[in-house]
């Protein structure tokens, strides 16, 4: 996964210094239409497929996979009004800030 945003970054470097190039070169106003359009892909492509990739496995770099991974193992649960994940002495959400009743105690709870 990483990967590919590795890809994306060096396409975003890529498109620059091609639309750079072609501004330097480019001999007429085609020429420089058609190598900005391509830098402009070179950009975007990239970026648009790990985005994509990235949606439709869950995200696997983001912030929600190791949320979901902390409601897995128990330490977090659900809010019950956003869904959202908090941990399980919380006594307020921290994405819509709205109260909520601490978890009781867990009996097999390490810690
Ligand atoms: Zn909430």
């Amino acid at each position: 996964m990483r990967l590919l945003w590795v890809l994306s970054l060096a396409g975003a470097a890529l498109g620059g210094l091609q639309l750079v190039s072609v501004f330097t070169e480019a001999k007429s106003a085609p020429q420089q239409a058609s190598g900005a359009a391509i830098a402009l892909a070179l950009a975007v492509l990239p970026y648009c497929l790990a985005r994509s990739i990235q949606g439709l496995t869950g995200g696997m770099d983001s912030d929600g996979a190791l949320d979901r991974a902390a409601a897995d193992s128990g330490r977090a649960r659900r809010c019950p009004h956003c869904r959202g994940v908090i941990s399980q002495k919380a006594s307020a959400c921290r994405h819509c800030g709205r109260d909520v009743q601490p978890a009781p105690e867990q009996q097999d709870a390490i810690g």
